[in-house]
């Protein structure tokens, strides 16, 4: 994907999902988000364990921390598309947001 922008990435995987059947019907919204945070949650697992760089397993399937935080970046810009969220906008329009607000938010600790 190399010098793809933002939207251009997610639109790609986007009809890579289409192709690969996933969005042949109605699919639910929160189903989408608890699938993108399964994801993550598996990120924390590996996490837990140290698991902290990508490998390949048996079926040369990708798997670590990394390759789960991309895996739910990929299914989360699958998701926007289809709900048809522009993220790069949302992204320049929070972080333009964000870059006006106080050092540590005022004082937050997290
Ligand atoms: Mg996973």
């Amino acid at each position: 994907m190399g010098e793809m922008t933002i939207n251009e990435t997610a639109h790609a995987i986007h009809d890579w999902a289409k192709r690969k059947g996933w969005w042949e019907s109605d699919r639910n919204t929160g189903e989408l988000l608890a699938l993108a945070h399964s994801e993550l949650s598996e990120a924390l697992e590996d996490y837990r364990i140290g698991k902290m760089d990508t490998y390949l397993d048996d079926n040369n399937k990708p798997c670590g921390f990394p390759s789960e935080i991309a895996y739910c970046m990929i299914r989360l810009m699958d998701t926007a598309v289809a709900l048809g969220i522009n993220l790069e906008h949302e992204i320049e329009q929070k972080m333009a947001y964000n870059e006006k607000r106080p050092y540590r938010h005022g004082g937050k600790v997290a």
